[in-house]
């Protein structure tokens, strides 16, 4: 069973929720190329502005050995709810778009860098339908796209 919008709300109100929301998520497809997913808290050292969410491939990735999964890291700006509205936003970066980059990491994707940016973001266009997106993020999708592919995208 998927997380559902009370809970991520809880997490967005609290961060004693917020690893206890991470446990609940269900990975989907990503579910076999991703060792761990879990929430790093902001320090009085390190303050993120710019990071969400990231996936750092295993060390074998660094060897160009296929297989193994990755460790994906949620920060507190991924619970904003400017950046992600609702508990389908959050999903659609977490498990269309990173676990996606966990998936080709897995596959080998050292061979295919060059785009891969563009096939994870037509991965979370794939899965719109079934996330229930905020025109907010819809709309921050879309410049993004088009900022980073130079090529508006195409969303039924
Ligand atoms: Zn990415």
């Amino acid at each position: 069973m998927q997380v559902t919008q009370e809970e991520y709300m809880r997490a967005v109100n609290s961060n004693t929720w917020k690893p206890a929301f991470l446990f609940r998520i269900d990975l989907e497809e990503a579910l076999p190329y991703v060792s761990q997913l879990i929430f790093v808290p902001d320090t009085q050292e390190i303050m993120r502005i710019n990071s969400v969410i990231k996936t750092f491939p295993p060390i074998r990735f660094l060897f160009q050995i296929k297989g193994g999964k990755s460790r994906i890291e949620v920060y507190e700006n991924a619970f904003r709810t400017d950046v992600h509205e609702n508990v389908g936003d959050f999903l659609s970066s977490l498990i269309d778009h990173e676990g996606f980059h966990a998936y080709e990491i897995n596959k080998g994707s050292w061979k295919m860098v060059y785009g891969c940016e563009k096939r994870a973001m037509d991965n979370q266009i794939k899965n719109f339908p079934k996330r229930n997106i905020s025109p907010t993020y819809r709309e921050k999708f879309v410049e993004m796209y088009t900022r980073v592919n130079g090529l508006e995208p195409k969303i039924n």
